[in-house]
């Protein structure tokens, strides 16, 4: 309704209220009187004035002018916009364009919206091509690493076995490449560097009536607890989630210190150029759930799975060294570095699965071990007793029990124990060095590879235990000894 109209309507109504009833009386013919009471229609009753309706029509005549006016001014100002947005299209270069302001904006917003997207794109681009590149470097690095190891590796087997049957060499191959494919292993072929010796036994190494070779005196009785006599089945606590838990190591600290306790147990996945998360859980039940209390980085990455836990610290072997490393977890901090004499290390001296296994931790009811060989000893297994404080050589036992022949190693009360086979789902702990008397001496004694690949083999001498990962599955088993 215009701003005139309303004059207009009430002006008709005022017309309305001007037609109003009227009452009548008069004789009719018989003489009698009659009232009349007469009521205009409507029509009758409006704008019956001829003045008053011409007023109206010059009000519409003139509301009909003013809009006319405001027309005409707003088809001006439409024109007027047309150009400028007609030439912000030109200059835009879209210039051919002849949409409405209203399309424009929207396309200019959708336009600006497409550009931040775009950027974002683009960011997110880069990051993966500077991630995709770091592996591609870490691909290449590692590929070198296992072209020289491979060359090494040939070189040794050259000088050291060359009355390896050609037939044997390639069952062991076989048996190597099925054992690859079969657990989707290809991708960390890189630590796999396993001898082709692994099922010869280990006693063929041993030249016959060669006795063991004590290199210090004897250590006296202390810890001597008896021979292990039994090892029961494995049993399954957790399966690591991904490829980074192919090969691992994980344990319960035999002795541990506040503010740790017996139930705390910890795990470090193993595969990788660059290994330094330690997970702890508080007890079992957050290792099978899979929620580490804490994970610590220690500051100097490690070299596959021998690292042991004792007394509140992590003893480790540095990546690519023969250097030990004491850290501790209370403090988060190194607390010793110290180089082992002549350790063979980075795939020298490594187990039969290869993985650089050269310098392996180990702790029994006497302390902390490390099992290694050297150049002197010709890849034979020399034991070492460790000083807690120093990481300094205690004493030292060569045993003739060829590194590369066995899949694994531990100590129990003083004594030394080989595991035939990595990978046999029956295998045995085949060999015993006694480090009280320096007697080496063959066993038979059942060892169960469940899973396929157990590359981790290590005692506790507080739960009479022994710790496995075997192919992605922490496991344990329970032993017994012999009283002597
Ligand atoms: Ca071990």
């Amino acid at each position: 309704m215009g701003p005139l109209t309303l004059p207009i309507i009430m002006s008709l109504a005022f017309c309305m209220v001007q037609g109003s009833p009227q009452l009548r009386r008069a004789n009719d013919r018989q003489g009698q009187c009659t009232y009349t009471f007469t009521v205009p229609s409507p029509r009758e009753g409006s704008c019956t004035e001829p003045g008053e309706a011409m007023t109206a029509v010059r009000e519409l005549q003139r509301e009909n002018a003013a809009r006319s006016q405001e027309m005409d001014a707003l088809k001006i100002r439409l024109s007027l916009l047309e150009k400028v947005v007609n030439r912000f299209l030109g200059e835009e270069g879209a210039g051919q364009s002849t949409s409405s302001p209203l399309i424009w904006t929207d396309a200019q917003r959708e336009l600006e919206k497409l550009r931040r997207e775009k950027d974002e794109w683009e960011g997110q681009r880069g990051s993966l091509e500077m991630a995709y590149s770091d592996l591609l470097k870490e691909k290449s690095t590692l590929e070198e690493e296992k072209q020289r190891l491979s060359e090494r590796i040939e070189k040794v087997q050259q000088a050291h076995c060359p009355q390896v049957p050609e037939a044997s060499r390639s069952r062991d191959q076989q048996i190597s490449q099925r054992q690859a494919s079969r657990w989707g292993a290809d991708a960390v072929g890189y630590q796999e560097l396993k001898s082709e010796l692994t099922a010869l036994p280990a006693s063929r190494m041993i030249p016959e009536g060669h006795s063991a070779h004590q290199s210090s005196e004897n250590m006296g009785t202390a810890g001597n607890c008896g021979e292990l006599s039994w090892i029961g089945e494995p049993n399954i606590y957790r399966k690591a989630d991904n490829i980074a838990g192919k090969y691992g190591v994980w344990m319960r600290d035999p002795e541990p210190a506040s503010p740790f306790t017996q139930d705390t147990i910890w795990r470090i996945n193993t595969v990788g150029a660059d290994i330094r998360q330690v997970f702890e859980y508080e007890n079992l039940d957050q290792l099978v759930q899979g929620y580490p209390a804490k994970v610590y980085v220690v500051p100097r990455s490690m070299e596959s799975n021998g690292a042991v836990v004792y007394k509140g610290s992590l003893y480790y072997v540095r990546r690519k060294s023969r250097i030990l490393v004491k850290y501790d977890f209370k403090t988060e901090t190194i607390a010793i570095q110290k180089e082992l004499p002549d350790a063979g290390y980075h795939g020298q001296f490594p187990y039969a699965w290869g993985g650089y296994t050269d310098i392996d931790l180990a702790v029994d009811e006497m302390g902390l071990w490390v099992i290694y060989s050297t150049e002197k000893a010709k890849g034979s297994i020399v034991i070492s007793q460790l000083d807690l404080k120093t990481l300094e050589v205690k004493q030292s036992w060569d045993t003739t029990i060829r590194k590369q022949s066995v899949a694994n190693a531990f100590m129990a009360c003083g004594t030394l124990y080989t595991v035939g086979s990595y990978s046999s789902p029956s295998t045995t702990v085949n060999f015993a060095y006694d480090t009280h008397t320096g007697v080496q001496k063959q066993l038979n004694i059942p060892f169960q590879n469940r899973y396929g690949y157990n590359s981790m083999v290590d005692y506790n001498p507080t739960e009479k235990k022994i710790y496995g990962w075997d192919n992605y599955n922490m496991v344990a088993y329970d032993v017994r000894f012999s009283k002597m």
